[in-house]
């Protein structure tokens, strides 16, 4: 029996992104004790990429933006599978979001008259990112932080101790949600420092998972180290669906070369603030690729598309500035029919559209981005640019008014990692107000759901842990295991989901591919088990590696899985063998979920398990809801029988 460190709190937080710190700030102040756990240093999540900035209709520039439109454009974005009662909160609860970070010392930009000032972006119809530069996300995290310390402050001066109501555990990493004896509750979440090696419990009956994306399992990617999917498959293992798995959006706009930096991204504010897209004959064809359901609300030429910028209510915005799949497919198109960059990409320019001051000062992150890394002036020359594995809509069931994770008393979900939200596709700027929406929401309610414990809190037993660190530990061991086997590379295992995923899971799909797909994907899971690793656990980033290689194999069959099955094309999911949206499929949601082989839910030994895929039917959209939209334009979505009903 090994002997771990236990610790006891109400709430832990796996992750310290936007939404986790949100989480943990809502549920210290509704007075649980909270612990955070997250794998990178505090402060440096992932969010602090966030460039762009966080949808909010505060009507600061135009005053016909309000939380009605927001949700319009969030559905319409999502072609209508999002959970709209989550795209309903979001939309009307963003902007107190937005004041609230302004009242704990966020510094937005401005309009002339000294309000936020927001910026357009893909599909929303009104300017309404609220941002600080190319630079939001870390003013969000700086903002979040420093709330935290603030709080941490107020403690001290009432019990000695700084973090004695709210803790950050910092470069550590969760393998598993830890349940009851019964298997019904949570009851905690087991741990390792990335430094050491060493492992510990943390004990709560409430664990808000908050852990970001999944981009890691794809070759090209704009997504950060820490996205190999922990939380999805965390949740898998727990027992809780998966909803939607099939829609990954890929950005539109990645580098392209050199090759060392393929996939960063190239913020979507480049085209908000004007900048163009041409192909290598120079023409600007997005014109070409504004699909029907669109038609009505994008300009049908170049001159009128200019003239939006600065007259938007009398003109129609340019087709660059449509939702993010339908600019990758246009790219995708262009460099598949020839009429692509020299490094198989298209043109993406600012310098012939904004005077070179304006683009440093508006576009700083991206002017430096170029310059150092390509050496591209971009108040001179156009850049390169093409589709990157950027955001999974994919993610855990929930609640859409708690964040619960269905199926699993005391899992909570916030974030990236939760599902339902921004449906088949997601809009610009709506994942940072997602953070600060669902995230509070998962605060308060795990911390309600804690607080309903007396004495009588789900226990963790020693049987629970060591099954845990005997997994955790496999790696170091692996060629024990199974005799006569040599230990898989975890970095080639890796390499080779990386590129199945790419090439065969990519932005446009083929039946025969996914499933060739699914066949890599079962060998890999295999081959997984016998990935080994030497040396020993102090920082040791192939062991590391090794253990995110379950979370990623699961997360990548559930993506698959669920791709074959949608047979139509929808947001970011695209089918060449299916190419239109079907109505009917409105109505189904796909579910996957871990099974064990003897049938029960979550599989205790990840290789066994299988992944089963369960489809579900939507909910009805409100009435009300639905009566935000013109009748001809609900024809285009929504299935015969909802349009009857
Ligand atoms: P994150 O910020 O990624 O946080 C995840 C946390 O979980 C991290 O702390 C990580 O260490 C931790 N973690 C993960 N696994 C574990 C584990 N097993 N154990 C412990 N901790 C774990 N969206 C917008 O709305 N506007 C933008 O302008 C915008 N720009 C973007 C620019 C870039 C380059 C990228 C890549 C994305 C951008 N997005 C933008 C998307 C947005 O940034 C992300 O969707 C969002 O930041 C995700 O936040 P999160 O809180 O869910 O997760």
């Amino acid at each position: 029996m090994s002997v771990v460190e236990r610790q006891r709190w109400d709430v832990v937080v796996v992750g310290a992104g936007g939404a986790g710190l949100r989480a943990a700030i809502e549920a210290r102040e509704r007075g649980a004790r909270t612990a955070v756990i997250c794998k990178s240093l505090f402060g440096k999540a992932h969010t602090v990429m966030a460039e762009g900035g966080i949808a909010a209709a505060m009507g600061n520039v135009n005053s016909g933006d309000n939380w009605q439109v927001h949700f319009r454009d969030t559905m319409r974005g999502g072609k209508f599978l999002n959970q709209w009662r989550m795209a309903e909160l979001h939309a009307r609860e963003a902007p107190d979001r937005v004041w609230e970070l302004e009242t704990w010392g966020a510094l937005f930009d401005r309009t002339a008259d000294g309000r936020i000032s927001q910026r357009n972006f893909g599909g929303h119809e009104y300017p309404r990112l609220a941002h600080v530069g190319d630079r939001t996300g870390l003013e969000l995290i700086r903002t979040l932080q420093q709330k935290i310390v603030q709080l941490q402050q107020e403690d001290f001066k009432e019990t000695g101790d700084y973090e004695s109501r709210l803790k950050v555990f910092q470069e550590c990493t969760v393998t598993r949600v830890l349940k009851d004896e019964a298997g019904e509750r949570v009851s905690g979440a087991f741990c390792y420092e990335r430094e050491s090696g060493r492992f510990f419990v943390l004990e709560a009956p409430a664990v808000v998972l908050s852990t970001g994306g999944i981009g890691k399992s794809f070759k090209v990617t704009s997504n950060s180290w820490e996205y190999t999917g922990d939380g999805h498959a965390l949740a898998l293992l727990a027992g809780a669906p998966l909803l939607n798995m099939e829609f990954v959006q890929f950005h539109p706009t990645g580098m392209v070369w050199p090759p060392s930096v393929k996939g960063i991204l190239v913020t979507e504010s480049v085209r908000g603030d004007g900048g163009v897209l041409r192909n290598s004959e120079g023409k600007r064809f997005m014109f070409d690729y504004v699909p029907d359901v669109f038609k009505e609300k994008y300009a049908q030429s170049e001159e009128e598309g200019d003239r939006w910028y600065e007259d938007p209510d009398h003109n129609r915005r340019p087709p660059e500035l449509l939702p993010r799949d339908e600019v990758a497919r246009a790219i995708n198109s262009e460099v598949k029919a020839g009429r692509g960059s020299p490094h198989g990409g298209v043109f993406l320019d600012v310098s012939t559209r904004m005077p070179a001051d304006v683009i440093r000062r508006r576009l700083p992150s991206m002017y430096h981005q170029f310059k150092e890394l390509a050496d591209v002036d971009i108040t001179a020359e156009a850049m390169e640019v093409g589709p990157t594995c950027h955001y999974v809509m994919g993610g855990i069931a929930v609640d859409s008014d708690t964040a619960a994770a269905r199926g699993v008393p005391g899992l909570y979900a916030a974030g990236e990692v939760a599902g339902g939200m921004h449906g088949s596709n997601r809009l610009g700027g709506n994942s940072l107000s997602d953070l600060l929406v669902f995230g509070r929401r998962a605060g308060l309610h795990a911390a309600e759901y804690a607080a309903g414990f007396d004495g009588d809190r789900p226990g963790v037993t020693d049987l629970q842990i060591d099954a845990a660190a005997a997994e955790a530990l496999r790696p170091f061991s692996a060629e024990g295991q199974e005799e006569g086997t040599v230990p898989e590379n975890p970095y080639t295992l890796h390499q080779e989901l990386q590129q199945a995923m790419n090439d065969l899971v990519g932005i446009i799909r083929r039946e025969g591919e996914m499933e060739q797909a699914l066949r890599k994907l079962a060998d890999l899971r295999l081959r997984a088990r016998r990935a080994g690793v030497e040396g020993h656990r102090q920082f040791n980033p192939g062991w590391h590696l090794a253990l995110d290689l379950r979370n990623m194999l699961l997360v990548s069959e559930c993506i698959a899985r669920a791709a074959l099955e949608r047979t139509e094309s929808r947001g970011g999911h695209t089918r060449e063998d299916r190419p239109a949206m079907d109505r009917e499929w409105r109505r189904v949601n796909l579910l996957c979920q871990l099974r064990d082989p003897t049938g029960g839910l979550a599989a205790t030994d990840p290789v066994r398990g299988q992944i089963d895929l369960v489809r579900e039917t939507t909910e009805p959209v409100r009435p009300d809801l639905l009566a935000l939209f013109e009748k001809e334009e609900l024809v285009k979505y929504l299935a015969e029988e909802e349009l009857f009903e």
